[in-house]
C-alpha cells in the first residue's frame, strides 16, 4: 500500500538514527535513495545496506548548513538517480542549555541546522518538484517544537519554526500537486537521546501512555505513508509519533 517504487528520495541525516531507518525504509518500498550527511564512512555503511535492499544508493558528503552544498546535493541525486521524488529534511542537532547559559552559537548553529538547512535544501527541491507537478516534502520536527522543553528554547524554536514552514508551503506549492508535511516524533531511541541521565529518562517514560520510548523504524514508517501515493490528500499536518507524549 506504502510502495515507492520507481521514486528516488534524498534524505538528510541518514547517516545514523532517524534519517538512515527512513533512508532504509523507503528503499524496502522500492525507492533509490541519495544520503546526505557530513561524515563519509557512516554514509558509505547505510548506502551498502540501501543495496542490499536491491536499490540505488547515492552518498553525499553534505554540511546541510551550506546553500551551495544543498543545490549541489540536488542537482546531483537528479543528475545520478535520474529524477526527485521525495524530499526528507531530517538532519538535526541540539545544543541544550538554560536560557542565561545559552551561547550565540548554541543558538544559531542550531537554527543553522534545523530551520536554515531545510530551507536550502526545499528551495531547490522545489524547482525540481513544481516543474513536475508532484512531490513530497518531509520535514521532521519534534513533539518540543509544539510543547516547549526547559534548555531547548534554540531546538523548540527550530522545531516550532518549521512547522510554520511546513503550513506555508503546503500552500504554496499544493497548486502544483506538491505535499509538504511533518512528523514530529517524541522520545525516539538514537545517539542524540543516548546522553540523557538515567533518572531523565524514567521520568520521561513516565509521561508516556504506551510507556515506552520509541524507535526510529517508528518514525520511518510514518515517514513512508507520507511520501507514498497513499497520502496524496495529506499535506500540511503535523503527525505526532510520540508514544502519547503529548495529547
Ligand atoms: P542523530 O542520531 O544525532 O542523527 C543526526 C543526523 O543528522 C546524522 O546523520 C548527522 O550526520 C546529521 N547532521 C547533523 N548535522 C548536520 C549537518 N550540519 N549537515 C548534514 N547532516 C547533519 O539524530 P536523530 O535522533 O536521528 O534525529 C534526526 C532528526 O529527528 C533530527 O532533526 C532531530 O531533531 C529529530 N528528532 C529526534 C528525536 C529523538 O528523540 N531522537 C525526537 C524528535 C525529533 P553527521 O553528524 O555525519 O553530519
Amino acid at each position: 500500500m506504502f510502495s515507492l517504487e520507481g521514486k528516488v528520495a534524498i534524505v538528510t541525516g541518514a547517516s545514523r538514527g532517524i534519517g538512515r531507518a527512513i533512508a532504509l525504509a523507503f528503499a524496502s518500498q522500492g525507492a533509490d535513495v541519495a544520503l546526505c550527511a557530513r561524515t563519509e564512512s557512516a554514509l558509505d555503511q547505510v548506502a551498502a545496506e540501501v543495496r542490499e535492499l536491491g536499490r540505488e544508493a547515492l552518498v553525499q558528503v553534505v554540511d546541510v548548513r551550506d546553500a551551495a552544498s544543498a543545490e549541489a546535493a540536488i542537482a546531483s541525486t537528479v543528475e545520478t538517480l535520474g529524477r526527485l521524488d521525495i524530499l526528507v529534511n531530517n538532519a538535526g542537532i541540539t545544543r541544550d542549555t538554560l536560557l542565561m547559559r545559552m551561547k550565540d552559537d548554541d543558538w544559531e548553529d542550531v537554527l543553522a541546522t534545523n530551520l536554515t538547512g531545510p530551507f536550502y535544501f526545499t528551495r531547490a527541491a522545489a524547482r525540481i518538484m513544481l516543474k513536475q507537478r508532484g512531490g513530497r516534502v518531509l520535514n521532521i520536527s519534534s513533539v518540543v517544537g509544539l510543547m516547549g522543553n526547559v534548555g531547548q528554547a534554540n531546538y523548540a524554536a527550530s522545531k516550532a519554526g518549521i512547522i510554520g514552514v511546513t503550513k506555508s508551503l503546503a500552500r504554496e506549492l499544493g497548486p502544483r500537486g506538491v505535499t509538504v508535511n511533518a512528523i514530529a516524533p517524541g522520545f525516539i531511541t538514537t545517539d542524540m537521546t543516548s546522553g540523557l541521565k538515567d533518572e531523565h529518562q524514567s521520568r520521561l517514560r513516565d509521561a508516556i501512555p504506551l510507556g515506552a520510548f520509541g524507535e526510529p523504524e517508528d518514525v520511518a514508517a510514518a515517514a513512508c505513508f507520507l511520501a507514498s501515493d497513499a497520502a496524496r490528500y495529506v499535506t500540511g499536518q503535523v503527525i505526532q509519533v510520540d508514544g502519547g507524549m503529548r495529547l
